[in-house]
């Protein structure tokens, strides 16, 4: 999943495979049957793919939400780290005098 970093499970979120299939966050961590952790950050988050949690849960397995967007509407904070550095590159490329 996602980094595939082993954690604390207080440090992650847990993902469970809802109705036909589909992916939902279980932000009380106990929805019974299995889960997939990741950590709520961005780049973990964005790093989930369906095809990664149809192996965790060895079955066909959907995302149909934005997961971070999810997770911040659950009041989940998400870090923001994780990406490839778009958003930096933005924030330094300033008027430079070059
Ligand atoms: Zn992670």
């Amino acid at each position: 999943m996602g980094c595939k970093k082993i954690d604390q499970r207080d440090a992650m979120v847990r993902l469970i495979r809802g109705v036909a299939g589909v992916v939902r966050i279980d932000p009380k961590r106990s929805a019974p049957g299995r889960g997939a952790w990741v950590h709520p950050r961005r780049g973990c988050v964005q790093a989930v793919k369906a095809g990664g949690l149809s192996r965790t849960f060895r079955r066909e397995t959907r995302i149909e939400i934005d997961l971070v967007e999810g997770l911040q509407r659950l009041g989940i904070a998400v870090d923001d780290v994780g990406t490839t550095g778009a958003s930096v590159g933005a924030a330094t490329g300033g008027s430079g005098t070059r």
